[in-house]
């Protein structure tokens, strides 16, 4: 009994300072907006274990696959492929979604596969390749924006035509929220006549996988729409405002005809997953959600955290503050402030060549306008 009163103090305690706190989570390109998910409480009295492939497995004993097949469709869909063609699950992150990606790539190429990233790719990309063991890493120098610099990347073909690739392209990258020009790059691996058997494009759509669903640009939207796109991972708790890491992995199902790869466990089924037991109560609430928000909402809610992102660089510019700005970007890449707002604001710092710190801020659903005046006046007085 005494114990009890302890833990809900304890529990309040923290919950009153993560309140307070995550008001001024600017760094991350999290959505810290998720109170409506206490609605899910209920559910915390089992332990749901999603184990095994979603499509073939047998879960444990109390599961949701039934749930997380229909989420994968949910993101087909948005992703524009068909539910014949898709196969996916959930992860507990787009870091292990990127693993699940190159392991599956290197596998399809016989371990021979180089792959080529940017030097804007997440770290995850690069943890993949030493986990996997995977032969070569080439990362390509990003422009000024944090693109793939096309260029560069043509130069590089031309001397390596003969190799086989595992393509790492990013929609919506860390430091600078950019989007590669995924149709570019398909036309110059075409132009130098890569056999499409010789490489797999994954799409780290970690950010960009729930907000270019969204939005009126063609231009920036790499889905499954693009024949040459294999594999894709989006994030739900940078987007959707969900109380836990969580990330689906979704690939076009031919790629797995060549392979063998699944395990089979304890109960005589079918596990395609790099994790053993999986959560179970995350794909229900990520797909209760999706659905209840639905894609009109979705589209509101993704033109207001762009709208914001234009307003934050417009507010910098005011006060002379360099930036870097992406289109359709929830993400604003500036000359850092003094240490002190760095450290109030989570933000982190990424410095140049030349000496000088720069850093970014994201405008997720939790961060009102009032709160960015307040920031950017912060930034200018120090
Ligand atoms: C956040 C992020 C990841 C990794 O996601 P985790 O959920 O933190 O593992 C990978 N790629 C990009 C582009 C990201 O923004």
């Amino acid at each position: 009994m005494k114990n009890n009163v302890l833990e809900k103090q304890e529990i309040l305690k923290l919950d009153n300072y993560f309140s307070k706190e995550r008001k001024k989570c600017f760094g991350l390109q999290i959505n810290q907006s998720t109170s409506d998910c206490s609605m899910f409480a209920r559910l915390l009295k089992h332990t749901l274990n999603n184990l095994g492939d979603p499509f073939d497995g047998f879960g444990g004993q109390v599961h949701t696959l039934g749930y997380e097949r229909e989420l994968i469709f949910l993101m087909a869909d948005y992703l524009r492929i068909s539910h014949e063609e898709v196969w996916g699950y959930t992860t507990s992150g787009s870091t292990i979604s990127n693993i699940q990606a190159v392991h599956l790539a290197n596998l399809k190429l016989n371990n021979k596969g180089v792959l080529v990233t940017s030097n804007q790719a997440h770290a995850s990309i690069e943890k993949s390749v030493t986990l996997l063991r995977v032969k070569e890493m080439v990362e390509i120098e990003a422009d000024l924006y944090g693109k793939i610099d096309l260029d560069k990347f043509s130069d590089y073909l031309a001397k390596n035509r003969d190799k086989s690739f595992i393509f790492c392209f990013t929609s919506g990258t860390v430091s600078k929220g950019a989007y590669d020009d995924v149709n570019k790059l398909i036309k110059i691996i075409k132009d130098h006549k890569i056999p499409r058997e010789r490489y797999h494009i994954h799409i780290d759509a970690a950010l960009g996988g729930l907000i270019t669903p969204f939005i009126d640009a063609e231009e920036i939207r790499a889905d499954f729409s693009i024949p040459e796109v294999d594999s894709i991972a989006v994030s739900f708790h940078k987007r959707l405002g969900v109380p836990f890491p969580s990330s689906v992995f979704l690939v076009r199902k031919n790629n797995l005809k060549t392979i063998q790869y699944s395990f089979v466990n304890d109960y005589n089924s079918l596990d395609t997953t790099i994790a053993g037991s999986r959560d179970g109560l995350s794909p229900f609430i990520v797909l209760t959600k999706l659905k209840s928000i639905g894609y009109e909402n979705m589209v509101l809610r993704t033109k207001k955290i762009l709208s914001k992102a234009t307003f934050l660089n417009n507010q910098l510019i005011a006060k002379g503050i360099p930036t870097i700005f992406n289109e359709h970007s929830p993400c604003v890449y500036f000359k850092a402030p003094h240490p002190s707002v760095i450290k109030e604001y989570h933000l982190p710092k990424y410095r140049h060549a030349n000496g000088d710190v720069y850093t970014h801020a994201f405008t997720m659903e939790h961060i009102s306008k009032n709160n960015i005046v307040d920031f950017v006046e912060q930034c200018s007085l120090k």
